[in-house]
């Protein structure tokens, strides 16, 4: 016995194979673990769809602590799992997971992706998360007053761990006012030293005066008790399921905060990772990063003409490829 309590969720395979993270968790219950394996794998639909990819959604939840429930033979066991199901479903790195446990996995099975950039995989894929990010905010920028320019622009970044740190680095690189808040007090330490922020603590970020909050933390942080405080123009950031329900981008909308949808802006890491399938080129990965901002723009632009929230636009977009794309596939084709 191997202790493996998994719940692999497809969620769609119309744009090709479904591909999404290992994500391992202490859940409380069964029902806990499977509607977090729904949802993620849902999003992953959408994200690949949004970001042009030949992907479907799919997620792999383990239930167990990932501090002192992994082992070899458990990662194996899934793997296995995973290589039944030839190829319908490719993991990959989650929350809760390393590539040391993808590597167990890929000892069972090909259909897995994460290797380390030194073994000539796609590697971490947090920086191209954050490059997609700075160029979502450029494109909500451009919408707002037809200009891409960030300098001047006050940023208030929930979250400074993988992705939130890189991006920092880079919005002041750009002439940006940053402020920092995280739950982790080292590591606020270690980007306050790096850049020059300004840090509050992690409960009053929602309350910081700015142009952008840009959440790089958890998901649901959108939600009925922060929507009212926050004092910004446009929410924009990495972290995936922002908002904790479409009523919450409804109250966006509805106070005039431009949202840009989560599984649009944060793509890079997706596209980064998903690449590896093809033989990993980094500089094919970061080109098609650098899409999102059209895309997102595009999306926007399209919430606007039709006067609903950002959220629902960004759906429309996604469904619209994969109809398209499904439809195409329905044709008999001989040969
Ligand atoms: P991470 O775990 O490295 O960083 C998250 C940081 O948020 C940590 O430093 C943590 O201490 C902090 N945090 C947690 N709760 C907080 C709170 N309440 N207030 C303030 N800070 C808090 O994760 P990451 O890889 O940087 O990912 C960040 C977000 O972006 C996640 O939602 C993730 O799903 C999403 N995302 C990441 C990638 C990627 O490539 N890493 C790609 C797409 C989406």
């Amino acid at each position: 016995m191997t202790g493996l309590r998994a719940i692999l969720a497809i969620h769609d395979t119309t744009l090709g194979p479904a591909i999404g993270g290992v994500r391992m968790w202490q859940y409380e219950d069964e029902d806990s673990a499977i509607d977090d394996a729904l949802n993620l794998s849902r999003t992953m639909t959408y994200k690949a769809a949004g970001a042009g990819l030949n992907f479907g959604g799919g997620q792999t939840v383990v239930i167990g602590d990932p501090k002192t429930s992994k082992s070899e033979s458990l990662f194996r066991a899934l793997g296995r799992f995973i290589d039944s199901l030839g190829g319908r479903y490719i993991a990959a790195e989650g929350v809760g997971t390393s590539f040391h446990d993808m590597d167990f996995i890929r000892m069972e099975t090909r259909y897995v992706v994460g290797i380390p950039s030194a073994r000539g995989g796609s590697g971490d894929p947090s920086p191209l998360c954050a490059e997609g990010v700075m160029g979502g905010l450029e494109a909500c920028q451009v919408l707002l007053k037809n200009d891409a320019t960030l300098r001047g622009l006050k940023v208030a970044v929930q979250g400074v761990g993988r992705v939130g740190s890189i991006l920092v680095k880079s919005l002041v690189a750009r002439g940006m006012l940053v402020t920092v808040a995280d739950i982790d007090a080292e590591t606020v330490e270690r980007v306050s030293s790096e850049s020059r922020v300004d840090v509050v603590p992690s409960d009053e970020i929602y309350d910081v005066d700015c142009d952008i909050f840009c959440p790089c933390a958890l998901g649901g942080v959108l939600n009925d008790n922060t929507i009212g405080r926050l004092k910004c123009s446009v929410v924009a950031g990495a972290a995936n399921n922002q908002l904790a329900s479409d009523e919450d981008g409804d109250a966006l909308h509805e106070r005039g905060i431009l949202y840009a949808p989560d599984y649009i802006i944060n793509a890079g890491g997706l596209i980064n990772v998903a690449d590896e399938i093809y033989g990993y080129d980094a500089e094919r990965a970061r080109r098609k990063t650098s899409a999102i901002k059209d895309v997102l723009l595009k999306v926007l632009r399209a919430a606007q003409d039709k006067g609903i929230p950002t959220y629902k636009a960004a759906d429309e977009f996604a469904e619209q490829r994969m109809e398209q794309v499904g439809r195409v596939r329905r044709s008999y084709v001989s040969g």
